[in-house]
């Protein structure tokens, strides 16, 4: 599933080529996105593209300035949702995707094999914007990230993944960004002291700055607007490394469960 850094990455390749264009068409093909209201989105001009937590956002604005409010289309890839653009026209073989934004100079398709993804129209970006706080947004302190803490006496592996307290961390970079912490992933929030909660909030701008650096992990189902392969895997600390050594301390890299979902971790390094 994509997570942060991997939608930003879909939208800093996406902006530069749809920013500017008028979206002539937003065609649906899936029955479970009737209700999204076709005639507000299509005819505008696309402004910027931004991402807010896992969300890609579009903000559509009138043909002319001064005529109306823009609207936003929030794309959620969720589990198996994919934005891909082609200027040729070209479809990809096989299965038709749920939706497909048509442009003068090219198409935006959204495949998403599992129908789990979410598109929205939105009258506010305050409408567009997750729940939680984004840890890349200037607003997560270290002191912002101890009082979203709190007294929690969740796990902090699934409390990182948690959209209503942060949003856009998902299994990989939790997994990534206790093991750069040094934080065991069964410790609970409550328990974290200030310096943990700082280095917690260090690690988490350090891993995600890296992994954007690197266009993000690529996994089997999720693949950029272009359909390329992010180079971050190959740097990952723990995830899906269980067996292997620690690169840190060579201790062997090991797997549990939290909530249903595996968790990589080094037994000796985090404590
Ligand atoms: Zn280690």
């Amino acid at each position: 599933m994509p997570e942060l850094p991997e939608v930003q990455t879909i939208v800093a390749q996406l902006a530069p080529k749809l920013r500017g264009q008028v979206l002539r068409r937003l065609e649906l093909f899936d029955a479970k996105l009737k209700d999204l209201d076709v005639g507000a989105a299509e005819g505008r001009v696309v402004r910027r593209i931004t991402r807010l937590g896992k969300r890609a956002v579009f903000e559509l604005a009138a043909p002319k300035s001064g005529a109306g409010n823009p609207v936003w289309l929030s794309v959620h890839l969720r589990m198996t949702g994919r934005l891909i653009w082609s200027e040729s026209g070209a479809t990809e073989a096989g299965r038709p995707p749920r939706a497909r934004l048509v442009f003068d100079r090219g198409s935006l398709s959204f495949f998403d094999m599992r129908r789990f993804g979410i598109l929205r129209l939105c009258r506010s970006l305050d409408e567009a914007a997750p729940m939680g706080l984004d840890p890349l947004a200037g607003d997560f302190t270290p002191q912002a990230l101890e009082s979203l803490l709190g007294s929690s006496r969740q796990e902090i592996k699934p409390w990182l993944m948690r959209q209503d307290r942060l949003s856009g961390l998902g299994n990989i970079y939790a997994s990534e960004i206790l093991f750069s912490a040094r934080i065991h992933p069964a410790r609970t929030g409550a328990s974290l002291t200030r310096a943990e909660i700082r280095r917690l909030h260090a690690a988490t701008g350090r891993v995600l700055r890296r992994a954007i650096k690197y266009c993000g992990v690529t996994f089997s189902d999720f693949q950029d607007s272009r359909g390329c392969i992010g180079s971050y895997q190959r740097l990952l600390g723990v995830y899906r490394r269980a067996g292997e050594r620690c690169r840190r301390c060579r201790a062997t890299i090991e797997r549990v469960v939290q909530q249903q979902r595996s968790t990589f971790f080094c037994p000796r390094c985090q404590a």
